[in-house]
């Protein structure tokens, strides 16, 4: 089994599902008081936060590389960077490392045409949804991708860094996914990506009539297949 490097804190909230998930699967594997062999550098969200809203990417990316590099320094086999908007600086990190980086919208997107849906509805953060760095990784897959309209992505944004990110699951934002999801739909939507790392923590697969492409799930489990194949 080769060791598992994460890139968390941003937010812990979902770093935490990270752990976990990857976990259980080694588990489920391997047997009952298995676990995996992880390092997760869990850096501070707050700078990290303040960089992206202040359009300061090379400051968060400083960030992030100096977060790698630790992990590379501390044994890790790869970097799985724990959050869809920071995939952003990914060529940064990349380029600082020697180590495999495990991008988190190739499993998503593989999901995706996997399960034949060749049009999928995107939530993440504005970052996510209106820059291209993450939809243009899964248009190459041929996928086509649709963003909520920008009064929904204005919502959704809000949520993930004022409730999500800080723990707090509420019954009303779960009814403003559900209809941004719904909104998606109509306009053709087969599929909706979770494109926040967080958003699996409000909606689950019963509160979607749409299959739901998780990107925790899906990077967590693309670490695992990491962990396990051979001869890489
Ligand atoms: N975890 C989130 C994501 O997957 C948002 C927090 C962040 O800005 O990194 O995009």
């Amino acid at each position: 089994m080769r060791t598992i490097g994460l890139i968390g804190g941003m937010s812990w909230e979902s770093s935490a599902e990270y752990y976990r998930l990857i976990n259980q699967q080694v588990r489920d594997r391997l047997g009952p008081l298995r676990s995996a062999k992880l390092l997760m550098y869990s850096v501070d969200f707050g700078p990290v936060e303040q960089a992206q809203h202040a359009g300061r990417w090379d400051d968060a990316a400083a960030i992030l590389v100096d977060a790698a590099q630790r992990l590379q320094a501390g044994g890790a086999e790869c970097v799985v960077l724990c959050t869809n908007t920071m995939h952003k600086v990914v060529g940064q990190i990349q380029a600082a490392i020697e180590i495999p980086f495990l991008h988190i919208a190739d499993p998503a997107g593989q999901a995706a045409l996997d399960a034949g849906t060749l049009r999928v509805g995107l939530l993440g953060t504005a970052f996510t949804m209106e820059e291209d760095f993450l939809k243009e990784r899964l248009t190459a897959k041929g996928l086509t991708v649709l963003v909520p309209k920008a009064d929904e992505r204005q919502a959704v944004h809000r949520i993930i860094y004022d409730e999500l990110c800080v723990g707090v699951i509420s019954e009303a934002s779960r009814k403003v996914y559900q209809q941004v999801i719904e909104s998606l739909t109509r306009r053709g939507a087969q599929a909706i990506i979770l494109g926040c790392t967080e958003i699996g923590l409000l909606i689950k697969p019963e509160h979607s009539a749409l299959p739901l492409l998780d990107t925790t799930e899906l990077h967590a489990q693309a670490a695992v297949a990491f962990a396990f194949a051979l001869g890489e």
